[in-house]
């Protein structure tokens, strides 16, 4: 199993360890740092198929925070290993909802995990905002065994590497 390497607590630690991707203006507009972006975000191949929870497009790849691909992708497998592709596919929880995202988080003006490329929404509809998950127990377990977090209460598809923020 690969575990994330390290876990931040909070917002300064997590600008401390990730680094600081960018800038967003009042209206919700965001900038990213070049630089800061081209160190730290990067594509990987993740060794199966998913798909786009909005139009069901297929993906065997998609750009992520560098630190977090190994854990990451490994909890993928884990998830694909228990029942296999073709059950992940019947009962589509292959559904993927969106990992680097320069944005807000949702009712702040805090920037998001996702402006990091530190969390990954995983099935949606399992776990949409603001409703208690749905989500299958091998599913959080596969993302939370390797260090990512999840708000079970009210934000169920949200798998960050990061806790208190
Ligand atoms: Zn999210």
């Amino acid at each position: 199993m690969i575990r994330l390497e390290y876990r931040p607590h909070g917002y300064q630690e997590i600008v401390d360890y990730y680094g600081s991707p960018g800038t967003i203006d009042d209206k919700g507009n965001a900038k990213v740092d070049s630089l800061w972006y081209k160190n730290n975000i990067a594509y990987f191949d993740i060794g199966m198929t998913l798909r786009q929870s909005w139009d069901q497009k297929k993906l065997t790849g998609f750009i992520m925070n560098k630190k977090i691909a190994p854990a990451l992708i490994d909890a993928l497998h884990a998830i694909r290993d228990y029942g296999g592709q073709k059950f992940l596919e019947a009962y589509k929880l292959d559904q993927w909802g969106g990992v680097f995202n320069p944005r807000w988080k949702r009712g702040t003006e805090e920037p998001s995990t996702h402006f990091f490329g530190i969390a990954m929404d995983f099935c949606p509809l399992l776990g949409p905002y603001g409703e208690r998950s749905r989500m299958p127990f091998f599913i959080v377990d596969a993302f939370t065994e390797r260090g990512f977090t999840n708000l079970w209460k009210n934000d169920g598809m949200h798998f960050a590497a990061c806790t208190g923020y």
